[in-house]
């Protein structure tokens, strides 16, 4: 498992273990990850910034000038669904899940200037949210967290 995403990383590990993964996860669930889903599962996995639909549209044209909106938003539905993507709800984007295997609460420290989105484990903040929730007879539906600032790199 990787949650690393500086810059000077060896990216195909990530790009390798994460197509693994989602495979596997794929056949345990007995979904299926089409040659569509992939390619666009690739392309998110492309990098560690957030990718918009439009920007997948866009890439994805250039390979099949035939591809249409509607393709992109139902493989992005149905990786969202394996898990084995995030949606980066303050920028309307998505990035690659670190950690599909495992059922996990995570926050995404985004950074303003490369877009990068590093996912990092945030279990403790979780519970400290629901706690505040059930204490004030609240019922949680949805809770997503995520850090704007700078990355390491872009702090110089
Ligand atoms: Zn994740
Ligand atoms: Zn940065």
């Amino acid at each position: 498992m990787t949650f690393s995403s500086e810059l000077t990383h060896d990216h195909a590990c990530c790009v390798t273990h994460a197509l693994e993964a989602a495979q596997a996860i794929c056949h345990t669930k007995n979904i299926r990850l089409t040659p569509m889903r992939q390619r666009i599962f690739e392309l998110i996995w492309a990098n560690h910034k957030a990718v918009g639909a439009y920007e997948l549209l866009e890439i994805l044209q250039r390979e099949d000038p035939k591809a249409k909106p509607v393709t992109i938003y139902r493989a992005l539905d149905f990786l969202l669904e394996a898990g084995l993507i995030h949606k980066v709800a303050s920028l309307n984007a998505f990035v690659g899940c670190s950690s599909p295997e495992i059922t996990h609460h995570s926050v995404l420290l985004i950074c303003d200037n490369c877009h990068n989105a590093k996912e990092v484990p945030a279990q403790e903040v979780y519970e400290a949210i629901c706690d505040i929730s059930t204490h004030n007879a609240f019922l949680p539906q949805q809770l997503t967290l995520e850090l704007h600032g700078y990355c390491k790199t872009c702090q110089t």
